[in-house]
Order: structure tokens, then C-alpha cells, then sequence
């Protein structure tokens, strides 16, 4: 039986709680309950830019705030192994990355910010390539010419989590090796043809967004801009905070845009 089947069995005779906000005992679709899918699909993709950007930051697009169900659903997928949430992240991200690259006409070249191997082992497969792989089958469903790209690798680096976020920057760089054979099929084709984006799960302070453009700048790789789930909202306003639309003010919502993240 393949696995895929086996997981769709699964699902029917065990139900598990809602990804996104952990009621149990109720019908989910795409591991979601009603509620929470209505929430992701009410999202609307904004400009949302650290404050102050780091050096070198592409201008960034985030699907909604690291909060609420958007929250619970990345964390259910990246830190409790439901992989199959991947299809419904996917969606939301090639709403971001369609903000950033809304001409069709143009090939999308979508690079997910790399895993480390102790990470990929530990989340049983690297959740980033694996997001931006479903983003890309939806950008193409809706008329792009999407692909993924990996240029880049990440050697183990130390826990950033209480460096600032000069420090961070030094070591998300300092860890991001060029793949070489990668480099040069990017470089086959003119900048000019195609948009390149590279694409995170969430942005806090940036280092990761800036450090892999500047790394791919480095080799004359330009980057476009950036794409990523969630933002999170340090402070309202102020050194460190967040600035960016209001979700749902300006920009249409998910589903409008770019169809449901919960069909297909
Ligand atoms: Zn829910």
C-alpha cells in the first residue's frame, strides 16, 4: 500500500486533534477544524519588513501573523511530524510568493532557506523543501512557471536563539555553503528572465531572509524578494518591532487570490 494511502486510512480511523487549534472529537479536512481552515483561508498575504531590516534584507511577504491557527499549523507540521499539512502551508506560501512574483509570464524560481542535516533528521525530512515543492505545484496549478532550487546547504551551527541579531546574522551566514553545480544552472539563464525568491516559514528578526540573499549576491545570484508563512510580531512599534499592513486591510485574502489552501 503506499504511504500516501496509508496516511489518508489513518486519518479516517484515527482523527486527531485540530492542527491548528488542538479541539479534539470534531470533523477536520486537511487536519483542520472548520473554524481554523475558515481562519487560513481569510488570510491575506502582506508586506511585513523587520525593524530595522538587517543589511541586505529582500523585501518580504508574510501570509499572516505567527499566531492563531497559522501557529498552530506550522507547529503541528514542523515539530509533530503532520507532514500532510505540507499541502495546505504549500498553498498559503504561493499566495506570499504570487504577492512578490505576480506575473505569470515570468518563471519563478523558489529557494527554500536550507535545513540543517540534524534538523532534516530530526523533523524526518527538511520541511522547507518539502513546503516550497508544494508551493510550486500550486503556483504552477494557477499558471506559473514555478520551480524549486536549492543552492545553497547549511553546515551545523550553534544554537542562535539568544544571540542578537548581529549575531545571528553572523552565524546564519557563516553556516550557508554555496552548492556549486546548483550555482551554475542558475547562472544558465539571464537574471532578467525569471524572478527569484527565496521562500521561510517564519520571519522574526531577518538574519536568515538577509543572510541567504547576501550569500547568493556573493556568486551574482539576485533575489527578488522573500516569501514566508508567518511574521512574528516582536513589538507593536519601536527598535526591534515589526512594520507592515494590517492583515486583510489592503490586500485580498488568501482564497480570493489564489484559491483555497484547503482544496486541491
Ligand atoms: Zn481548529
Amino acid at each position: 500500500m503506499p504511504a500516501s494511502l496509508l496516511a489518508e486510512l489513518c486519518d479516517l480511523v484515527l482523527p486527531s486533534a485540530c492542527a491548528g487549534c488542538g479541539t479534539e472529537r470534531v470533523p477536520l479536512r486537511f487536519g483542520t477544524c472548520r473554524a481554523c481552515a475558515a481562519a487560513l483561508e481569510a488570510l491575506a498575504p502582506y508586506p511585513a519588513m523587520p525593524v530595522p531590516p538587517p543589511p541586505g534584507m529582500p523585501s518580504c511577504v508574510a501570509v499572516g501573523a505567527y499566531a492563531g491557527a497559522l501557529r498552530g499549523v506550522l507547529l503541528a507540521y514542523k515539530e509533530k511530524g503532520r507532514h500532510r499539512l505540507a499541502r495546505p502551508l504549500g498553498a498559503l506560501l504561493a499566495a506570499a510568493v504570487a504577492e512578490i512574483a505576480p506575473d505569470r509570464s515570468r518563471p519563478v524560481l523558489v529557494v527554500p532557506v536550507p535545513s540543517t542535516a540534524r534538523a532534516v533528521r530530526e523533523r524526518h525530512g527538511d520541511h522547507m523543501a518539502r513546503l516550497a515543492t508544494h508551493a510550486v505545484r500550486r503556483l504552477r496549478a494557477a499558471g506559473w512557471q514555478a520551480d524549486v532550487i536549492q543552492p545553497l546547504r547549511s553546515s551545523p551551527r550553534p544554537d542562535s536563539a539568544s544571540l542578537d541579531a548581529v549575531g545571528r546574522r553572523a552565524v546564519a551566514e557563516s553556516s550557508l555553503r554555496i552548492r556549486p553545480g546548483r550555482i551554475r544552472v542558475l547562472r544558465r539563464e539571464p537574471t532578467m528572465r525569471r524572478t527569484l525568491i527565496v521562500v521561510d516559514d517564519i520571519v522574526t528578526t531577518g538574519a536568515t531572509l538577509a543572510a541567504v540573499t547576501s550569500r547568493l549576491g556573493e556568486v551574482n545570484v539576485q533575489v527578488e524578494g522573500a516569501a514566508v508563512l508567518a511574521a512574528t510580531q516582536l513589538r507593536k512599534a519601536g527598535p526591534g518591532g515589526f512594520a507592515g499592513l494590517p492583515p486583510g486591510r489592503v490586500h485580498r485574502a488568501v482564497r480570493h487570490q489564489f484559491g483555497s489552501p484547503n482544496e486541491g
